[in-house]
């Protein structure tokens, strides 16, 4: 059974049905090897300013997150196989050739399906946190606890009627406030039922097919608290039950913390809107007081924008020297406050905002929830930026707080809580002139605010980019999303992937951290017409870029929408069709739901980070392929981006066959 060299992997498939001790530590151990180290970075990095950043830190001495991870070196194989579990205090257990059963007999696959589903559970709490924020926001707007407008009248009349709900004698702000009701008891319900959002969202066909197999969730906070539950010591013992529980966390995750908390978003925000802005690290002004808003649940930033317009704030910055109040984004507030109210200047995602405050050049380090590192505070001290954390879920040792309290109560202060920040960021900018600045000279041009509504403004409707998908003008699109990830060299396997996708007439929809590298390396861009193959060129008319940014993580929703409304024209189900959804660089809990959120919806996912699951044959083999059959999507993992490319242009010919498509 262990042969240790000689084995091949085809006769491997045939027989053994517990865990190849020997197999899965020659696979960790060779991924384990590929890891980019951070010179990689400072020599390979796509992006300059990147390169110049991690090279400058090294000669200041500052540290950040690619040297911590050089430090963690060698990664113990264990984690990175899944079979370590810390389950119970009989622990911690991993599995070996002469272990291969925890104390209480789970063996590898039950250990790798565990791990698994307490990750994606970790993700479905994140993004559903900040859904109900958003929501709790909405309803307290809406029933004026909080003095904030309802901007999205527009989009609280289309969810009325998607909710079928009685418009008849009803406020905006009434049925606001019905919404964020439905929206709240649908995340958090305990008792059975069915899930309006689900119902008015997903197609038909995935309805069905999710309830033959049993997958439909309750709510997310119920399939939370089922996944931890079947997961404690001595409860569910069988992997496979363990894995539908997986896929319920897929729908919980895109049905009420992405759908749900999107549409509270633009109920409350109003519809994100085209834009073009300027991107990276040399649109860094010295003469101006600039903050940095950097998390994932815009509420305050949103605030603290627009107190600094004011002509108050305005006086007191120019006082101070200033020529004005900039904002700049890192993650996903950034990017949600930039499409709705403009000049605010993407920067970086969660995992580079180490370099951005290196620069020297933030007066105030803004973060609300979520992609805030920790590591952050000592770069902060270093070149005496101040760090305002704004939520209670999100503290740092070392950061001044300024929020409201925990459950949101006295969410009114938001106006005074702003004005504190802004003041605060005045009073910094003229206690540190004398902070060295280091500005890498690179920046571009940027359109970001693309969904339906932009879209449809564009384009009439949906049916000119089904028609170019029909006619092979556009071969297929992707959606780009994920964060990046240390083992691989900062944001490079997503620029290889699309510099090659582009070539071959695949269309880029994007949003969240993955974004940023498109942002501000010019993608978003008609400049990057050049860059694709001549079909897709014809199709983009110079009018449009190759890359449709769609803003924030949650914006999945928006881009889930414009799949849907092309596959309407198309007359086919979206499963069936050229679309897949590719994170090269995903490394957070969240990720883990994102690429699994696509496949329940029966598009094929494509990586280049191994999941921790190489430490069960069964569980791999089921995720990397054996969910065809049920689900009719599965997840394709290369390290390798060219091989990832060409497996998605390999899927994408081979749908356009099916479909009897050129
Ligand atoms: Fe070990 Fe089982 Fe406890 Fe996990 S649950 S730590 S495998 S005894």
């Amino acid at each position: 059974m262990s042969d240790n060299h000689s084995h091949d992997h085809d006769h491997g498939h045939h027989h053994h049905n517990h865990n190849d001790f020997t197999d899965y530590k020659a696979a960790v151990k060779a991924y384990r090897d590929s890891f980019a180290s951070k010179e990689d970075v400072m020599n390979d990095a796509p992006d300059p300013a990147v390169r110049d950043m991690v090279r400058y830190m090294d000669e200041q001495g500052v540290e950040n997150c690619f040297d911590r991870f050089d430090k963690q070196k060698p990664h113990c194989t264990f984690g990175l196989a899944g079979v370590c579990c810390k389950i119970c205090s009989l622990g911690p257990c991993k599995i070996t050739e002469s272990s291969p059963r925890g104390t209480c007999g789970a063996d590898a696959d039950l250990i790798v399906a565990r791990n698994l589903v307490r990750a994606a559970a970790g993700g479905v709490a994140a993004h559903g946190a900040r859904a109900r924020e958003v929501m709790l926001t909405l309803k307290k707007a809406a029933e004026g606890d909080v003095n904030l407008p309802i901007l999205g009248k527009r989009k609280v009349m289309s969810v009325a009627a998607m909710f079928g709900l009685s418009t008849k004698d009803k406020t905006v702000e009434e049925l606001a406030g019905e919404i964020a009701d439905i929206l709240l008891e649908e995340m958090s319900r305990t008792v059975p039922g069915p899930q309006k959002t689900l119902q008015a969202i997903a197609p038909p066909e995935r309805q069905k097919t999710w309830e033959k197999l049993d997958l439909l969730p309750v709510g997310s906070y119920h399939e939370v608290f089922e996944a931890l539950h079947q997961t404690t010591v001595g409860t569910q013992g069988d992997w496979r039950k363990v894995m539908d529980q997986f896929f319920r966390l897929g729908l919980a995750f895109s049905m009420n913390s992405m759908v749900g908390g999107s549409i509270a978003q633009d109920c409350l925000f109003g519809m994100p809107q085209r834009t073009t802005v300027k991107a990276n690290l040399g649109t860094l002004k010295t003469d101006t007081v600039n903050i940095a808003i950097h998390g994932h649940a815009p509420m305050m930033a949103t605030m603290v924008i627009e107190t600094a317009r004011k002509e108050k704030f305005v006086k007191m910055a120019e006082e101070a020297g200033a020529t004005g109040v900039q904002f700049y984004g890192v993650g996903c507030s950034g990017l949600s406050t930039l499409y709705r109210q403009g000049d605010v200047i993407p920067l970086s995602n969660a995992n580079g905002s180490e370099l951005v405050i290196a620069t020297g050049a933030l007066d105030l380090w803004m973060t609300d929830i979520q992609g805030v590192f920790p590591g952050i505070i000592d770069v902060a001290n270093r070149y005496r930026t101040v760090v305002v954390t704004t939520n209670e879920s999100n503290r740092l040792p070392g950061a001044e707080h300024i929020g409201y309290r925990r459950e949101l109560e006295e969410m009114d202060k938001l106006p005074e809580l702003a004005d504190q920040i802004v003041t605060r960021a005045i009073e910094r900018f003229k206690n540190r002139r004398d902070v060295k600045r280091h500005i890498p000279p690179h920046e571009v041009e940027a359109e970001v605010g693309f969904n339906l509504n932009t879209l449809d403004h564009h384009y009439g409707c949906m049916e000119p980019v089904a028609s170019a998908l029909i006619n092979g003008e556009i071969k297929g699109i992707i959606h780009l999303s994920g964060s990046t990830n240390t083992r691989i060299v900062f944001e490079k396997t997503i620029v290889d992937i699309v510099d090659i996708l582009l070539k071959n007439n695949i269309l880029v929809f994007t949003n969240g951290c993955a974004s940023f590298p498109m942002a501000k390396l010019g993608y978003c861009s008609t400049k990057a017409l050049n860059k694709c193959g001549d079909n897709l060129q014809r199709f983009l008319k110079g009018e449009i870029p190759p890359v449709w940014h769609f803003g924030e993580s949650i914006d999945n929703a928006h881009a889930v929408g414009v799949f849907r409304a092309i596959a309407n024209y198309s007359g086919h189900q979206m499963k069936d069709l050229p679309f897949a959804s590719v994170t090269p660089e995903w490394f957070n809990e969240k990720g883990i739901d994102e690429a699994l959120a696509y496949r329940m919806l029966g598009f094929d996912s494509y990586h280049c980070v191994h999941a921790p699951v190489q430490g069960s044959k069964n569980v791999q083999d089921f995720l990397y392929g054996g969910t065809t059959d049920l689900l009719g999507s599965c997840m394709n993992v290369d390290t390798d981006p060219q091989k990832i490319a060409e497996k998605i242009i390999a899927d994408f010919n081979e749908a356009r066959s099916n479909l009897c498509w050129r």
